[in-house]
Formats: C-alpha cells, structure tokens, sequence
C-alpha cells in the first residue's frame, strides 16, 4: 500500500511550490490507490500560527485535495522524538554542542580549512571534542545546548547505505555531506531532519515526496533510520518553482500565497497548470 504525506510547517501561507508539493503527494497517493496524509511540522512553536494551519487546510482543500485525519502535529510528539534521541545518545553518536550562531560563523572566517557541504559551510566541530565532564559542568551551569549527530561515528556504525529516488534513482548515501547535523535544537527538544525520520516511519510513509532542495537532507534520513531500525521509504524530490529571474519561490522574497491567486480569481486547475500538473 502506497501512503504519502505532505508535511508543510505553519509558518506562512501555502505559495506555488507547497502546491507542486502536496498535489505530487496526493497524486502518487490516488494513483497507487493508497493513502494521503497531511503533517503539521510546527516545532517551531514560536513561529507556527494557529491562523496559519487553519489557512492550509483552507487552500488545500480549495485546491480539490482530501487528507485523512486526524493530522500528525508535531508539536503534540515531542516524546517521540525524545525517545529517538535518547537511543542515538546511549549508541554514543551525539554529542551536546553549546556554540552560537556567532561562534559558528567566526571560526568558518578563522580557518580556511572548515569544511563545506554542497550546501555551504558545515559546522565546524568546535564541540565535537568537548571533554564530557566539561560538558557536563556547563549544562549544570545553565549553559544551552543543541545536539548534534556525530555523523562520522554515526556512518562507521551504520555501515554503506543507499536509498532510491524515482526521479534520481538508486544513491549512494552520503550523508557526510551535511556534517554534524543538529538533532535537537537549544530552545526545541529535535529538529527537522529527527522529528521528519521519525514521523515518517510511525506513520507508515512508503513514499516522500517533497522538492529538490531536500535531497541532501534524505542522506542524513537515511542514516538516521538506519541507526533508529526505521524502514526506508522511497523517494520522489521534484524539481523546484522558480520565479521569473530563476530564484526558488520563498515566501521571504515575496512569492505569491495560493489565497492572493486565488482572490485574484485563478481557479484551483489554473494552480495545477502553473506548477506543470495538467490532467
Ligand atoms: N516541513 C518541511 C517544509 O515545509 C517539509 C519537509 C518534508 O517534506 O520532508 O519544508
């Protein structure tokens, strides 16, 4: 059984791209006769808005898709990703890092050497050999702390892995690509790449859809499930919405919301032709 998910976070209103997104999802979901389900990613409590979930399922549905409730909350499984990160710490892969974004920066500046993901600089290990009595006596202190995979140890212990993209096909993970990815951030008890893993497997997903900009982070959830016992799902990344001068659509730039074409009169078959998902 085919079940896929759309997993948008509540932080803004839905643009093009979520729409290419979800209508990907629902469509494999349809044409597989399995199942569609939607996930609310808002551990980022500070910035998730009720008024913004309650507009996605608003543009969803104007866009003609139907999901199955109840819908997964992230927010309200916080335990569940306690209990993931808890197995990672006792295999001894992660390790607490108490630098600021600051730090981060200055010592990438400092050292040409840091190394770089095909995504920029990665975090460049100030913590990673950080005596644990030390660690410990900051923690006691009240200094915060991130998690972060040890993702060297974490890939010695997992052994070769590879995952498929229906797109891309069968690859190599290589999730070394990301470096020492935060597991749980200072100020929420996980984080992206953990909370989506886990969820991904509780709630039986066969196949991830979601865009392009994602396909490094799939080599970090590969492992992640490796080491967690998790299946692994297959995968579809599709290609990106870009707006006229080629830039990826973001509502920070100022991508139109799919509630502004719509009070504007663009009709939901309109939606699926602009993002290239004619009948
Ligand atoms: N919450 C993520 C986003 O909005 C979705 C990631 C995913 O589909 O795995 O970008």
């Amino acid at each position: 059984m085919t079940v896929t998910r759309f997993a948008p976070s509540p932080n803004g209103y839905l643009h093009l791209g979520h729409a290419l997104s979800a209508l990907t999802g629902w469509r494999a979901a349809r044409e597989a006769g399995g199942r569609f389900l939607l996930r609310i990613e808002d551990i980022d409590v500070g910035r998730a808005r009720p008024e913004f979930e309650q507009a996605l399922y608003d543009d969803l549905a104007w866009l003609g898709l139907d999901w199955e409730r109840p819908v997964r909350r992230q927010s309200e499984h916080f335990d569940d990703y306690r209990a993931a990160l808890a197995r990672l710490d006792a295999m001894g892969l992660t390790y607490p890092c108490f630098c600021t974004r600051k730090d981060i920066t200055a010592e990438i500046a400092r050292s040409p050497a840091a190394p770089h993901g095909p995504e920029g600089a990665l975090y460049p290990g100030l913590c990673r050999g950080l005596d644990p009595a030390e660690a410990r006596a900051r923690a006691d202190a009240g200094e915060r702390f991130a998690v972060r995979l040890d993702v060297a140890g974490a890939m010695a212990a997992a052994g070769p892995l590879r995952w498929h993209d229906r797109i891309a096909g069968w690859q190599d993970a290589d999730p070394g690509a990301l470096g020492d990815v935060v597991l749980a951030r200072k100020d929420i008890p996980t984080s992206y790449h953990l909370a989506v893993t886990v969820d991904d497997a509780l709630q039986g997903v066969t196949l991830v859809t979601r865009g392009e900009d994602l396909f490094h982070a799939t080599h970090v959830h590969r492992l992640l499930q490796a080491l967690l016992g998790l299946p692994a799902p297959d995968y579809r990344h599709h290609g990106l919405i870009r707006d006229a001068s080629g830039a990826r659509l973001a509502k920070s730039k100022g991508a139109p919301a799919l509630r502004d074409l719509q009070a504007a009169g663009m009709t939901p078959e309109e939606v699926r032709g602009l993002v290239g998902l004619t009948p």
